[in-house]
């Protein structure tokens, strides 16, 4: 294998997920010998069928028109749009900010037919790319790097449930139910999720989800749960220094090119995956449109993290109030959420001041630069005993487990996932 920079040489990918599926999909569209590698089974096996949301507010254009700019087949997996999200106050207020926009939109990640993995996947094998499952190749073999989350800044734990409830989406801002993030509950035809982000590393962290169900039941009497399977999933944050080096492009979650505050970062994921298969193809520099296209972004999220770093359920309740505040005054809820993930100046200067301190040297990165931001440690207020309701749910739970459920998380390391399957 050649790491050289496409020419007439085959291209190897390490990876199959969004990123490395999209620019396998440009690249073997124009003609190259396209091979891409996962370690794992299939493409999306990372997850197990939980839904995640593509982000429609950060830029005035419509994701979808960018994929179809691109080129990509939106349908060739399954989206449910919604226009509006119950807010959840830390205080249990309930709001909701509306557009007449499409806010989001819903996909399932993971094997199933209708995954926005398997679309990607089959959009990558009509072009012609060879994708090699269990795969295990070496990035010095590879040009793209496409390969997701390798440390850990940060983990998701969810419970997938049946429910009669109607399609939904609740977004909870509350540091005790979800440490420095928010927690989440996604139904989407008779399919529902409640999600907790941690963004504090925790003992005993299952506490976190079992009280979060628990709220979500009190709060959602119609949502006759019955749990299906646990599913998780850690987030990676690193600024790179370079995006490009010794001919190998890093994209995705692998080059950092995600959302810092709150970890959306599919889109990014196949942005940069067309800007590298369009480098190898002639048509940019990566390094230039990375820095161009994303990074502002990028480092908008870093200064919010930081800022969301140093607060909890006061200043919570303050954006809830602006948010809605905003809406009230300018019609249109993703006024607010969108420029809190717009680019400004002064977020720029916030990020250069802060990172320093924020970010640790990555010593493994093959001299790129990379500066991960640490799992922080967890505050005396993570500290409580369950409810009764939530140690309910906890031994529920554990009877499900044991008549076969599947709980699948990978926390630590690729590899523990990797093993079990
Ligand atoms: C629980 C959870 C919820 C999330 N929710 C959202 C959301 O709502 N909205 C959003 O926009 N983003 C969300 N994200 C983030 C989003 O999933 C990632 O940003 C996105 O998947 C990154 O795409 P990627 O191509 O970089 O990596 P992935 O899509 O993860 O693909 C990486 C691929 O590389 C493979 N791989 C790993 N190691 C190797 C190796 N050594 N060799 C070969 N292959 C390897 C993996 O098996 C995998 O198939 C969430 C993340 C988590 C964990």
């Amino acid at each position: 294998m050649d790491a050289a920079d496409g020419g007439s040489e085959p291209v190897h990918i390490m990876g199959a997920g969004l990123s490395g599926l999209a620019a396998a999909t440009i690249l073997a569209k124009a003609g190259k010998e396209v091979h891409v590698h996962d370690i794992r089974a299939d493409s999306g096996a990372r997850f197990d069928g939980d839904f995640q949301a593509l982000e429609n507010w950060s830029m005035d254009v419509d994701f979808f028109d960018q994929l179809a700019e691109w080129g990509f087949d939106a349908s060739t997996f399954r989206t449910t749009e919604f226009h509006v999200v119950d807010l959840i106050h830390p205080d249990d207020e309930i709001t909701q900010p509306k557009s007449d926009k499409v806010a989001y939109r819903i996909v399932e990640r993971g094997t199933s037919d209708h995954a926005i993995d398997q679309g990607m996947k089959q959009q990558a094998l009509a072009a012609g790319a060879q994708i090699h499952y269990k795969s295990r190749v070496k990035e010095e073999d590879c040009t793209i790097i496409a390969c997701g989350p390798k440390g850990t800044s940060a983990v998701a734990y969810g419970e997938i449930f049946e429910t009669t409830h109607p399609n939904h989406i609740a977004f909870q801002l509350n540091d005790k139910l979800a440490p420095g993030a928010y927690s989440y509950l996604i139904i989407v035809d008779g399919v529902g999720l409640i999600c907790t982000c941690l963004w504090r590393k925790q003992s005993k962290s299952e506490r976190f989800l079992n009280e979060t169900i628990a709220w979500y039941d009190k709060h959602y009497p119609d949502l006759n749960r019955k749990p299906i399977k646990r599913v998780g999933g850690k987030g990676d944050f690193t600024i790179n220094q370079r995006y490009k080096q010794d001919g190998r492009y890093y994209i995705g979650e692998s080059g950092g090119l995600q959302d810092f505050m709150w970890g959306f970062g599919m889109r990014m994921a196949v942005w940069s995956g067309v800007l590298a298969a369009r480098d190898i193809l002639g048509e940019c520099d990566y390094e230039t449109e990375v820095r161009k296209q994303l990074l502002p972004y990028v480092r908008t999220s870093v200064a919010n993290r930081w800022l969301m770093n140093r607060v909890g359920d006061r200043t919570f309740k303050r954006m809830c109030r602006n948010w809605m505040k905003s809406q009230s005054k300018r019609g249109d809820g993703l006024v607010w959420v969108g420029g809190l993930f717009r680019p400004r100046w002064y977020k720029t200067l916030l990020y250069h001041l802060v990172t320093p301190f924020m970010l640790r040297k990555d010593a493994k990165s093959m001299g790129r630069g990379v500066r991960r931001m640490p799992f922080r440690k967890a505050k005396a207020r993570d500290q409580w005993e369950p409810s009764e309701e939530a140690s309910a749910i906890g031994t529920q739970w554990t009877e499900i487990r044991r008549s076969g459920a599947k709980t699948s998380f990978a926390n630590d390391s690729d590899e523990s996932s990797i093993s079990s399957e």
